[in-house]
């Protein structure tokens, strides 16, 4: 059973004692519900509160508080939903007290996987060299043991296509759910080919050990299996993690739980904090259960609640209220804004078409620069990347300088994997997926020499150890065409791999790269060549941060995961669009949540799926962390027509989520 907990008579680590580190007055800074929950005695403690409460500033305060009380970071494990939130929130605890965190472990689950994985992978039979496959990585590997089954032409049409396998791989190994539960429950039509696809699946993974290569569900089912398989490893980071704080515990899936649990042992203490109404990551394996059932799992925690607000104004709070109100799976929250009214009331904007919505936001948002409020403080946020397309024409338009943190990100661009290939490569000599994609674009040199010549490599390699380098092999059957380009990649190879012990820095290595031959290659296959190498230089600054390799290969292979992650991006003077996916733990002053009808929000998927219940109370938990992101203005703008070129115009219903909340919360603007 929870325990609920009452007010303490006075802080745990007297804050008179002259070891505290921090100037904080914790008490000025935090409210009374806060100020309980961060210096909190007990060992297991969620927290749990709504939107805007303060949570994340919780956990932030209870780092410090632990530094204070003499804890050493090392001590602590911060597990974040971005590895952005995390750098973040290490940054505000920095700044409150003064001691080095480097030796603090904060960072995404897959993260903390990567950090052990690379120190202790041996003992899965890997190196610590591993490389970590995105996502196209992984369906190209997928493709490759989808082609060792050798399917016939009539099955093969029927069959999953790569990009199914890996979704159902993906949602089995997160939800730690059997192969054939996992498809009876999602993709019951392929259930017939249950063998096959499970030969598939211990296919891949026989492949990717091959290739000494690791996907991001590897990284969390692998610590997992690492930790659970070695008792020593195991008390050796239970001992060493005595405090491991969780935000946004409502996204948790079932590996990230057996995470949570091989990493905690008896003496270790917990704090997780979330709010079971923003839980919306389902369709990735998250399950809002792992928090309404946090007591049950952990007897011994106490709970606490937050219930003021401090992000929006009365008027944006009590609309987010009232939106959430039509779901039944959730924990009951009263919230209480603290800030004075804001005068307005959210606005609900009908427009023709999604062009002249696009066309009021781009207005709406000149106004407000204009009138002094900075366009760091906007964002423009939707259910779907593609409905954020003609707001980004407007915008472009109007030339209003914008970031888009849903589109195609930097690293995930083919001239960028090109050259990170190189690196890959030289790191990791038994790469295959690298080594492919490197000889694939070398003129003359199709599939089957590309076969002929990774088998040769890879003789060699093994004669040497797996410690040699490409110009070992003097005798690889190249056709003459393709010689002298053959012969340039091995020169170029050799510069990057290490001799006598010197490791080329990553920077340097880029520019080899590019100097040698990816400079030539890419005049001759783009036409935005300029604009290309124009981000390849941008990559050399990235990487003049680095000093190892394989550091900076582990951060690159980071970044392509996380949906949310930008780094380095100046976010100054830009205005922000986002899925509200993305949006996720942040705030605006102004919000603008477009593209209300319904179909597009709630998604025509989630009001048509099998489970729609469920998936309709999702989509409303989604609606409630866009609406909540606001602070001082909120704009709910939807388009009446959708045109297409094939038929006339289609009427579109405002989303049912705006005509569940009683009018007198909104305020309706009609625009000429
Ligand atoms: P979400 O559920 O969206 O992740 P949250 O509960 O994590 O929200 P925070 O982001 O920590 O909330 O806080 C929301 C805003 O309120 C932040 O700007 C934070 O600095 C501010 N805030 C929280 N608590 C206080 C406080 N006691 N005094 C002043 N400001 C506060
Ligand atoms: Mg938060």
């Amino acid at each position: 059973m929870a325990k609920y907990y009452r007010l303490h008579d006075g802080p745990t680590n007297s804050e008179s004692t002259s070891g505290k580190l921090s100037s904080i007055d914790y008490r000025a800074e935090l409210n009374e519900q806060q100020y309980v929950a961060v210096t909190t005695p007990e060992r297991v403690s969620l927290v749990i509160a709504g939107a805007g409460a303060g949570k994340t500033r919780v956990l932030t305060y209870r780092v410090a508080w632990l530094l204070d009380d003499g804890i050493s970071p090392s001590q602590i494990l911060l597990l974040t939903f971005t590895n952005k939130a995390a750098r973040e929130m290490l940054d505000r605890v920095r700044n409150l007290v003064p001691v080095d965190l480097l030796s603090l472990w904060g960072g995404t689950f897959h993260a903390i996987g990567s950090r052990l994985l690379r120190r202790h992978a041996e003992n899965l039979g890997f190196s610590r060299s591993f490389t970590i496959l995105d996502g196209d990585d992984r369906k190209a590997l997928i493709r490759h043991a989808l082609a060792n089954l050798k399917l016939d032409k009539i099955k093969r049409k029927q069959f999953p296509k790569a990009e199914v396998l890996s979704s159902i791989f993906s949602y089995a190994d997160n939800t730690l759910r059997p192969l054939d539960e996992t498809i009876e429950l999602k993709y019951p039509y392929h259930y017939e080919h249950l063998s096959e696809i499970s030969w598939v699946k211990d296919e891949y993974n026989r492949l990717k050990k091959e290739s000494n290569a690791m996907d991001f569900d590897d990284l969390l089912m692998k610590s997992v299996e690492l930790l659970d398989n070695n008792a020593f490893l195991r008390d050796l980071y239970r001992r060493k993690f005595r405090y491991i704080l969780v935000d946004e515990y409502q996204d948790t899936n079932a590996i990230q739980e057996r995470m949570i649990e091989a990493l905690c042992g008896d003496g270790s203490h917990m704090m997780v904090v979330g709010d079971d109404s923003q839980s919306i990551y389902s369709w990735r394996g998250a399950d809002v259960k792992h928090i309404l059932e946090f007591s049950n799992r952990y007897p011994e925690a106490v709970t606490y609640k937050i219930e003021t607000n401090y992000r929006s104004v009365p008027e944006i709070l009590n609309f987010s209220n009232a939106a959430i109100a039509g779901n039944h799976n959730r924990i009951e929250k009263n919230l209480q804004s603290v800030r004075p009214s804001g005068n307005m009331k959210p606005a609900i904007v009908a427009l023709n078409t999604s062009r002249l919505e696009a066309r009021f936001v781009g207005q709406r948002i000149a106004e407000l620069l204009e009138e002094g409020i900075e366009a760091s403080e906007i964002a423009v946020l939707y259910r779907a990347h593609s409905h954020s397309m003609d707001v980004q024409m407007e915008l472009t338009g109007r030339g209003i300088p914008f970031r888009v943190t849903s589109g195609i990100r930097f690293f995930e661009q083919a001239h960028i994997k090109d050259v990170l290939s190189f690196m890959r490569f030289a790191s990791n000599g038994r790469d295959e997926l690298a080594f492919r994609r490197i000889v694939g674009f070398l003129p003359g040199i199709g599939p089957v020499t590309s076969d002929k010549l990774w088998n040769q490599w890879q003789q060699y390699a093994e004669e040497a150890g797996n410690m040699g380098r490409l110009s070992m092999g003097t005798s690889y059957s190249v056709p003459t065409k393709a010689r002298r380009n053959w012969d340039q990649l091995v020169v170029t190879m050799d510069e990057l791999t290490p001799i006598d012990g010197i490791v080329p820095l990553p920077s340097a290595m880029i520019e080899s790269i590019m100097e040698a031959m990816y400079d030539d290659f890419m005049k001759a296959s783009y036409d935005d060549y300029e604009q290309r190498k124009m981000d390849v230089g941008q990559l050399v600054a990235f990487a003049s941060q680095y000093e190892s390799v394989e550091d900076f290969l582990e951060l690159v292979s980071l970044l392509g995961n996380t949906d949310t992650e930008e780094n380095n991006v100046p976010l100054t003077g830009k205005v922000t669009l986002s899925t509200i996916h993305q949006a996720k733990g942040l705030e605006w002053e102004v919000v603008f949540l477009i593209g209300l009808c319904d179909g597009m929000f709630p998604h025509a998927l989630s009001v048509d799926s099998i489970d729609s219940e469920n998936a309709l109370e999702e989509e409303r938990r989604l609606f409630y962390v866009g609406v909540t992101r606001a602070k001082d203005q909120l704009y709910l703008t939807y388009p009446r027509l959708a045109y297409s070129s094939y038929s006339s115009p289609l009427i579109l219903p405002p989303s049912r989520f705006l005509e569940e909340c009683p009018a007198e919360l909104l305020e309706e603007w009609r625009v000429d």
